[in-house]
């Protein structure tokens, strides 16, 4: 089959065949999503040949990869090197009743502005409970300035003496005494200082208008469902909370560069954790993903060394007042930093069946969530 030289067609239909490495890639890895968000739920399509309605499969890997793509060369052999992409317009399934193929359309945003989110992860046990959580905290490119000046003024004012620069907030280290004691910067610090300082990151991250995205996970050993493996957990929630925040800032026309800490896993400057780059790579192939980027490039999570951004201090801040909050609930204790106290938060986290719930509210949402 030949085509015409003088064709010029405004869609390209790509018949993508895989190179070798490439299907060794596809078939590596896989979706572990299984939660739908509860505007997609609803969405369904028509099969034009024998009328049945269906929905969509949002989690079937695809052969092909949902990211936008960067063409390869500019006229000529001269390599690319622009802003342009490939953004792909519709995809393949198959109807489930007549197997007839139907193009199901995707979402396309035009990106209009960008920002960054800071992410950061705790963990606490009790009594067979253990919770995964992670928090990401950000802003658009154009308040961050101000953000990061405000994260150094906090600091300062906690520890006059020394450079904002020179130390790093880490609050499991900050809060409890014994650590606080035998910690080369915190050592000179009373409760006081401390609860001061509490009061004053919690005031800064509610006034600070910042988008601060949370989720919580736990498994029972005691009451097995769900997810048991807690490498699993941590994936899940690792990927749950970072789509979420994907899915809203696409919906406003804007490109999220995400940044995690690193700490717990390397020293190195900037690792790619192989975990999260195949759960991130591994959701890329689902329609669910090509609905929540809308055509909107993603950079691929990175990992990078600790504190190297003000935002990850702040992420450690919140992330530890949830697993510290979890902690106080199950021993049945007093809250010394009550989450309502950092203003609107989107809470992500299981209900008792098992169902992804989403609160965007002041205030966790302990009743609702399964912990
Ligand atoms: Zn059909």
């Amino acid at each position: 089959m030949s085509v015409s030289t003088d064709r010029k067609p405004k869609t390209f239909f790509v018949h993508h065949r895989l190179t070798g490495p490439q299907r060794a890639e596809v078939d590596r890895l896989s979706i572990s999503l299984r939660h739908l968000p509860e505007n997609l739920s609803s969405l369904t399509m028509t099969c034009p040949t024998c009328k049945t309605v269906f929905q969509p499969d949002w989690f079937k890997k695809h052969e092909i990869s949902m990211i936008p793509v960067k063409p390869k060369f500019e006229t000529g052999r001269v390599p690319y090197s622009g802003p342009k992409r490939w953004i792909l317009q519709s995809i393949s399934q198959v109807c489930p009743r007549c197997k007839t193929h139907i193009q199901i359309p995707l979402p396309t945003n035009e990106m209009t502005t960008r920002g960054s989110l800071f992410g950061d992860d705790a963990e606490r046990e009790h009594e067979g409970r253990k919770v995964s959580v992670y928090s990401l905290v950000g802003a658009d490119q154009a308040l961050l300035p101000d953000f990061e000046m405000k994260v150094g003024k906090l600091k300062q004012g906690l520890l006059p003496a020394i450079s904002p620069e020179s130390w790093k907030i880490h609050m499991k280290d900050i809060w409890a005494g014994t650590n606080r004691a035998k910690h080369p910067v915190y050592h000179s610090l009373n409760l006081e200082d401390v609860i001061g300082f509490v009061d004053q990151a919690l005031a800064l991250i509610k006034e600070s208008n910042l988008f601060v995205y949370n989720i919580a996970l736990t498994t029972d050993k005691g009451n097995p469902g769900g997810i048991s493996d807690p490498n699993g957990l941590r994936n899940e929630a690792y990927i749950l909370l970072v789509l979420n925040a994907i899915d809203e800032w696409t919906e406003k026309s804007a490109q999220p560069s995400l940044f995690f800490d690193s700490e717990k896993y390397s020293q190195a400057n900037e690792v790619i954790h192989g975990w999260a780059r195949d759960t991130f790579r591994g959701s890329q192939h689902s329609l669910l993903y090509g609905f929540l980027s809308k055509g909107i490039e993603i950079p691929e999570p990175k990992f990078v060394s600790p504190a190297s951004f003000p935002g990850l201090e702040i992420a450690d801040f919140v992330s530890f007042t949830i697993a510290r909050f979890h902690d106080r609930m199950w021993k049945g204790k007093e809250i010394e930093i009550d989450p309502v106290r950092m203003g609107l938060v989107t809470y992500l986290g299981y209900d008792s069946n098992g169902d992804l719930l989403c609160r965007r509210q002041e205030g966790y949402p302990w009743e609702q969530f399964f912990h």
